[in-house]
C-alpha cells in the first residue's frame, strides 16, 4: 500500500509502526505478570460422541487472558508469547491447571474417565522439560495417562524435528495420547506422519466449512486412512446439522464445535455437563 501511494507518503506510516511496536511491548510486559497476577484462565470445550446420544467424552482446555474486564483470546497474545519464549511458562501453567481440573471432574472415579486435551506450542514440544512436567502432574493427580492428550500442529513436527521427536517418544512412553491438531491445513501426508507416535488426528474446521462434495470425499478418505493407520479421529468445528450428519455417516466418534458447545468457563461446564454428584 505504501508503494501505491508514492514515496512521499511513507513517513505517514511511521507513527503507526511506532504504535504497533509500543502495543507489542506493552503486551509483552503485561504478559510477564499474567501468571503471577492470576490473569490466565482456562475455558473448556466439550468433546462429544455424535454417534452416541451426544455423550460427553471429555474436554479441550483453551487458554484465556483476563485483563481488567476483557478476555483476550489466544490469537491476541500467543504469537508474542511464542516469540518471547513466555509460551513455555504459559503452557506449563495450562498443563497443571487442566490436569487438576480434570481430576476434580473425575473425583468420583467415573469410568471411563473424562478426557482432557491440552495444546502445546512448537517451542515447548522441542523442550525436554515438558516430559518431567507432564509426568509430575500425572503423578500428583493420579491421572490415567491415556485420558490425557497433548495437541500440537504439523508446524511443531517440522520445527526442531530432532528434539521434538525425542520429546514425543518420551511422552508416548508416559502413556499420554499425542494428537495432531488442525489436520488438513498443513502439507504433510499421512504417510509422513507415520514417523511419529501419534494416536489422534483432529480434522481442521476449515475442511468442514462450506461443505461440498469434494470436501466430503476428502474427509471420507482422511477417515479411512486414519483407520488403517490406527489413528482416532476428532472432527473440529461442528457447527451445523449437516456437519453432525456427516459425522454420523462417517462414524466419527469424537467431535467438537459450537453445535454442541462453545468453550465455556469451569462454572458453566459444571452446570451443563458434569453430574453434580461427580464434582
Ligand atoms: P485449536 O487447538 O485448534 O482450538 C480450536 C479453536 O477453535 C478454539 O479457538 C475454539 O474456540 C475454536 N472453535 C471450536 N469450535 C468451533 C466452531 O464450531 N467454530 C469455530 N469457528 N471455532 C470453533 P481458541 O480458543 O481461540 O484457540 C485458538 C488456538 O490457540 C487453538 O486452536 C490452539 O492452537 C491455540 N491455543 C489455545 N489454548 C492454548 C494453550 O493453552 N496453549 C497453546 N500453546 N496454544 C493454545
Ligand atoms: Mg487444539
Ligand atoms: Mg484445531
Ligand atoms: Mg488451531
Amino acid at each position: 500500500r505504501a508503494k501505491k501511494q508514492g514515496k512521499g507518503q511513507v513517513c505517514f506510516f511511521e507513527p503507526k509502526m511506532q504504535e504497533l511496536f509500543h502495543s507489542r511491548l506493552k503486551t509483552e510486559t503485561e504478559l510477564k505478570q499474567a501468571i503471577n497476577k492470576n490473569q490466565l484462565q482456562l475455558h473448556y470445550q466439550p468433546i462429544i460422541n455424535p454417534t452416541d446420544a451426544h455423550q460427553v467424552l471429555g474436554f479441550e482446555a483453551l487458554v484465556r487472558w483476563k485483563v481488567t474486564n476483557t478476555i483476550r483470546l489466544p490469537e491476541q497474545f500467543l504469537e508474542i508469547a511464542e516469540e518471547t519464549h513466555q509460551i513455555i511458562d504459559i503452557d506449563r501453567w495450562v498443563i497443571s491447571e487442566a490436569l487438576s481440573q480434570q481430576a476434580r471432574w473425575n473425583s468420583s472415579a467415573r469410568t471411563p474417565p473424562l478426557t482432557m486435551a491440552i495444546n502445546v506450542s512448537a517451542s515447548h514440544l522441542a523442550d525436554s522439560s515438558i516430559v518431567e512436567h507432564v509426568k509430575a502432574c500425572l503423578k500428583e493427580h493420579n491421572t490415567i495417562p491415556s485420558s490425557v492428550s497433548i495437541e500440537f500442529t504439523e508446524a511443531a513436527l517440522i520445527k526442531n524435528a530432532k528434539s521434538t521427536k525425542a520429546v514425543l517418544k518420551a511422552l508416548n512412553e508416559l502413556g499420554v495420547k499425542l494428537s495432531l491438531d488442525d489436520f488438513g491445513t498443513g502439507l504433510s501426508s499421512l504417510t509422513q506422519l507415520q514417523d511419529f507416535p501419534l494416536s489422534v488426528l483432529k480434522i481442521d474446521r476449515s475442511l468442514l466449512s462450506d461443505l461440498n462434495d469434494q470436501k466430503t470425499t476428502l474427509i471420507e478418505s482422511i477417515v479411512s486412512m486414519a483407520s488403517i493407520l490406527k489413528l482416532d479421529i476428532v472432527a473440529e468445528g461442528i457447527e451445523t446439522d449437516e456437519h453432525q450428519a456427516l459425522c454420523q455417516k462417517l462414524k466419527i466418534q469424537q467431535a467438537q464445535g459450537y453445535y454442541f458447545s462453545k468453550p465455556a468457563t469451569t462454572k458453566d461446564i459444571e452446570s451443563k455437563f458434569i453430574n453434580q454428584s461427580d464434582v
